[in-house]
């Protein structure tokens, strides 16, 4: 595996591609073409390089990406709007900062109040019966993993969700095709993994899963005190996980793969096999932020040269491409996430400071 610095997220019927300062959002329209945004990103972190340091950098790569979420999924959402409501194109109507920033304020209060604190008043009620103050702590952090796992379990019911978390898996495989040496096909990108480390999952499932560990030992005999601690620490810990993503993106250390299984777990529900129509959709997001065949010459000239040579027709990296390299499906055996270790160890990769994510995180 290979990193290569993309990341991604999945809309409404679409996909946003994140590479270094640019993202292109691409979407299906209702009447089923594709159409596709290409941006400059420049968020907190790009603009502000001082808080690019370790432990600060992922709170702050935390806002930008819920900033860029929101706005690439209002994009996308305009698609699908009931006709006549404001009379404005689809796509045309950014949204104002001041939404922007509500809307950001308004999911991190909502995620504090529901993950950090439920637990800890759902414990204060049990204290009644449960004296043993580890005991408590404990069942603090169970609390709050069911109710994470009841939270994405249950929404994945909803049919919208569920095309969104197929879009996910479009987003994962794709950038798993490429990681692992094959031409970015639909064919290969169906036979690649729907799991992938840097994910945004992930980091939600790590925040949990070091919370737990946190705060069995930070037991207050004050119930406003535990509260606020809870609240407190929130970017500490997220900090935290965001650096551990970090490495795990780059390294295919055993122990880095150990603490990444239960973030490739919870994608087994964050994400779902794709149809076909939502891999060319994920395919153009790609294209649109990254030189995919000057990546495979780069870093797999093998895979490159076969490429080239079963699809004589398709232009060369590095020429501005129109070749939609419809190739045989040379890396159909590909599954993904642990294979290939042979190309695993040639690291340092993409010298860019952003620590993308699978998804929706990156910087
Ligand atoms: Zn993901």
């Amino acid at each position: 595996m290979k990193y290569s610095g993309i990341g991604g997220q999945a809309v409404l019927e679409g996909i946003m591609m994140k590479n270094q300062d640019s993202y292109a959002v691409a979407v299906r329209r209702p009447d089923q073409e594709i159409v596709c945004k290409k941006e400059t990103a420049g968020g907190l972190l790009q603009r502000h390089p001082a808080l690019n340091v370790p432990f600060i950098r992922g709170v702050v790569a935390f806002i930008d990406s819920l900033v860029l979420g929101i706005g690439t999924l209002n994009y996308s959402a305009s698609f699908y709007e009931e006709e006549g409501e404001t009379g404005e194109p689809a796509g045309e109507k950014p949204l104002d900062a001041m939404t922007v920033v509500l809307t950001v304020a308004f999911s991190i209060v909502l995620v504090v109040a529901l993950f950090m604190l439920l637990p800890v008043l759902i414990t204060q009620l049990l204290s009644r019966f449960i004296t043993s103050s580890f005991l408590l702590g404990l069942l603090e952090g169970v609390i709050r993993i069911l109710l994470f796992l009841g939270y994405v379990g249950g929404i994945s019911m909803m049919k919208d969700i569920r095309r969104v978390y197929m879009y996910h898996g479009a987003e994962h495989k794709s950038i798993n095709c490429i990681e692992h040496g094959h031409p970015l096909t639909v064919d290969n990108v169906a036979a690649s993994s729907r799991f992938h480390k840097r994910c945004g999952t992930s980091f939600m499932i790590l925040i949990m899963l070091i919370s737990v560990i946190f705060f069995m030992f930070l037991r207050f005999d004050s119930l406003w005190m535990r509260l606020l601690s809870r609240v407190v620490l929130v970017p500490v810990i997220a900090g935290i996980s965001y650096e551990f993503l970090r490495l795990a993106g780059r390294s295919d250390h055993p122990i880095v793969n150990l603490l990444s299984r239960p973030g490739l777990w919870m994608q087994r529900i964050t994400t779902r096999e794709p149809e076909r129509d939502m891999i060319e959709v994920a395919i153009t997001a790609v294209e649109a932020v990254f030189d995919w065949k000057a990546y495979l010459k780069e870093n797999f000239p093998d895979s490159y040269a076969e490429y080239m040579r079963t699809c004589p027709e398709t232009v060369p990296a590095g020429n501005e491409s129109e070749g939609d390299g419809r190739g045989p499906a040379d890396g159909a055996e590909t599954s993904g996430a642990a294979g290939d270790a042979d190309r695993a160890d040639r690291t340092g990769a993409a010298g860019s400071s952003a620590a993308a994510c699978g998804c929706p995180f990156e910087a």
